[in-house]
């Protein structure tokens, strides 16, 4: 049992739990892409980024190749991480509107960004194994940030399905039959009564569902960033934490 996101995080950042993703994210740290042949990838797996009392987390799906697996910061160094963190900065949940190395200075104000899956997977597809795998790295994850986290931001329905059992297994109970994921969907999830470490004792949690901020969505406008903006903004309200407005 890890006792802070920082001891959680290092013991992440060593898993060789999974033969085909070790491999992959390896060989794409060695071969490389041509644009960034001067940077000395991560090529490891990339631990959750944020502070360790947020009350608004968003989970994603998996690092890039060339991104996260790059920089070794979720979501930094692609076009999906370009969408995020300008909303971010957007609504005043980050300091900065671009995300692309660690020492970059960016800082997040009560959102920590995860994924269900902290490795790259070739054509960004996980198995179904992998993510069962990597899940008990989120309940760690979701377990240390249970007693400030009020809301939680899921983009895409692979990070939705991958997430409820994590949830379930972290001391929310989720509904049964399984909430279905959709862009918009909202979903509270009552804690067990046994969590007196709450701020209040026993919070319950309230899920927001949102099409993923991969180029396909983006580029297609099936997630446009005042969607994206609306829903970090409904879920920070809902966590508290306080948005300034923005344009559009
Ligand atoms: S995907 Fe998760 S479980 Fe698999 S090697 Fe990476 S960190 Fe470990």
């Amino acid at each position: 049992m890890d006792n802070s996101l920082a001891e959680l995080d290092a013991r992440v950042a060593g898993c060789r739990a999974c033969p085909r993703l070790v491999d992959w994210r390896e060989e794409v740290a060695r071969t490389k892409r041509a644009a960034f042949a001067e940077w000395t990838y991560w090529g490891r797996p990339v631990p959750g980024f944020g502070p360790p009392d947020a009350p608004l987390l968003v989970i994603g799906l998996a690092p890039a190749a060339h991104g996260g697996n790059r920089t070794g910061r979720m979501f930094t160094g692609d076009r999906s991480g370009d969408v995020l963190y300008a909303a971010l900065h957007e609504v005043g949940l980050a300091s900065q509107p671009t995300s692309v190395s660690v020492d970059d200075g960016l800082a997040l104000y009560g959102v920590r960004v995860t994924s269900p899956v902290h490795c790259a997977p070739p054509a960004n597809k996980p198995t179904p194994e992998e993510r069962d795998t990597c899940r008990p790295w989120l309940v760690s994850e979701l377990k240390l940030l249970k007693p400030t986290l009020r809301a939680v931001v899921v983009l895409g329905a692979f990070g939705w399905q991958a997430a409820l059992p994590a949830f379930a297994e972290a001391g929310w109970t989720v509904p049964r039959p399984r909430p279905v994921f959709s862009h918009g969907a909202q979903v509270v999830l009552e804690s067990l009564t046994d969590s007196p470490t709450d701020t209040p004792p026993n919070s319950p949690l309230e899920l927001f569902g949102c099409f993923h901020v991969s180029q396909r969505n983006t580029f297609t406008g099936r997630l446009t960033p005042e969607m994206l903006r609306n829903v970090l903004c409904t879920a920070a309200a809902t966590a508290g934490l306080p948005t300034r407005p923005y344009a559009g």
